[in-house]
C-alpha cells in the first residue's frame, strides 16, 4: 500500500507532456490486462484435451507470453487458451483490443499504420484482419421469422492479391488488370451470386452460392428459416420453393411506382434487404476498392456486425476468447 501511495504522490507531480505519455501507457496497459485475464478465465474453465477430450490433463508450464499451457496424459497434445480462437500463435497480445476496436469502422490497412500508430506491417494487418473477421462469419443460430425479406446480389469475381499472373500460374485465363467491371455481366466465372436473408427483427442471414440453380437457393435458405413466416422476394421462384418447403408463405414484393403486384394488398417491400445489399457493396466495391473473392464472406460478416450495431474491441475481444 505504502508503495501505491508513492506512486500516487509521484504521478500527481508530472508534467503535461509527462502526463500524456502516461495516460497512453497506462491505457494500454489495461488492455493488456483484460486479455491476460480473458485467457486465464479460458485457462480456468479448460477441463479436458482439445484433441481427444479426455479429461486427464496435467498444468504443463506457461508459454513465452505467459498463458497456461496443458498436457493430455492420454493422446500428449499441448494446448494452451489461444487453442481454437483467432488469436493462436499471433503475436503483440497487447494490440489486439486495440484492433479489434479499430474494426468498429472500416480503417484502410495503410492508416492503421501511420494515423493510428499500429507498429506492425501490411501483411500483418492484412493477416489479423482476415483472422479476426473469418470469425464473424459463423451464421447465428437463432433462425429467421415473421416478415423475411430475401435477395441475392452478384459480385465480381476478383482474385485481388493473387501472385498467381506473376508466377505463370493463373488463376482464370485472361490478363492481369489492376482493377475493373467484368467483362460480361452474371457470366458464371466473373461473378460470385451472394444470398441474403433478413427479418424485422435485425438478423440477418448470408451467404456465397455455389449457383443460381433454385435447388441451391431452396437447399442453402431453408435451414434459416421457422415455419410459418412470411418470405418477402423480388418474385424469383426459388424463393416461392423455399416458402413451400418451410412452410411460409411467399409474397412477390411490391415495386417502387408500381402498384399492381398481386396478392400484395399490405405493400410489403424489400426495402431492408436493399439498404443492407448497398451498406455491404459500399464496403466491399468502394471502401475497399474490391475484395478478394476468397475474403468476400469475411466482408458480409463484418457488414453485418457493423449493421447490427454489435460492439468491437474488448467486447468482442471477451466473445471470441469465451471459455
Ligand atoms: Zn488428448
Amino acid at each position: 500500500m505504502k508503495e501505491l501511495d508513492q506512486i500516487k504522490t509521484r504521478l500527481a507531480k508530472v508534467s503535461a507532456s509527462e502526463f500524456i505519455e502516461l495516460e497512453a501507457f497506462v491505457a494500454q496497459l489495461g488492455q493488456r490486462r483484460s486479455v491476460e485475464v480473458a485467457l486465464e478465465h479460458r485457462s480456468k474453465a479448460t477441463s479436458a484435451c482439445l484433441r481427444c477430450g479426455d479429461a486427464d490433463i496435467a498444468r504443463w508450464g506457461r508459454s513465452k507470453a505467459g498463458t497456461q499451457r496443458f498436457k493430455c496424459r492420454s493422446c500428449k497434445a499441448t494446448f494452451g487458451a489461444t487453442n481454437n480462437t483467432p488469436f493462436f500463435r499471433l503475436r503483440n497480445r497487447q494490440l489486439w483490443a486495440r484492433y479489434l476496436g479499430l474494426m468498429g469502422q472500416h480503417v484502410p490497412l495503410w492508416r492503421l499504420q501511420k494515423d493510428h500508430g499500429l507498429p506492425l506491417s501490411i501483411p500483418t494487418l492484412h493477416r489479423w484482419r482476415h483472422r479476426f473477421l473469418s470469425t464473424l462469419t459463423v451464421e447465428p443460430v437463432q433462425p429467421l421469422a415473421g416478415m423475411i425479406e430475401a435477395d441475392e446480389k452478384f459480385f465480381r469475381t476478383s482474385f485481388k492479391g493473387s501472385r498467381g499472373w506473376k508466377r505463370k500460374n493463373p488463376p482464370q485465363i485472361r490478363r492481369s488488370r489492376r482493377r475493373g467491371n467484368a467483362e460480361v455481366r452474371a457470366l458464371g466465372d466473373q461473378q460470385v451470386p451472394t444470398l441474403t436473408a433478413v427479418d424485422r427483427s435485425g438478423a440477418i442471414h448470408q451467404a456465397r452460392l455455389s449457383d443460381m440453380k433454385h435447388d441451391t437457393i431452396v437447399s442453402t435458405m431453408s435451414p434459416w428459416v421457422e415455419s410459418d413466416s412470411i418470405i418477402c422476394s423480388d418474385g424469383n421462384d426459388a424463393y416461392a420453393k423455399v416458402a413451400r418447403a418451410t412452410g411460409c408463405e411467399h409474397i412477390k414484393a411490391k415495386v417502387k411506382n408500381c402498384n399492381t403486384t398481386q396478392g400484395n394488398t399490405a405493400g410489403l417491400s424489400i426495402g431492408r434487404i436493399d439498404a443492407y445489399h448497398r451498406d455491404v457493396e459500399n464496403l466491399v466495391n468502394r471502401r475497399c476498392m474490391g475484395v478478394s473473392t476468397r475474403y468476400l464472406m469475411n466482408y458480409f460478416g463484418w457488414a453485418r456486425r457493423i449493421t447490427q450495431h454489435r460492439p468491437f474491441g474488448g467486447d468482442l475481444l471477451a466473445e471470441m476468447l469465451a471459455a
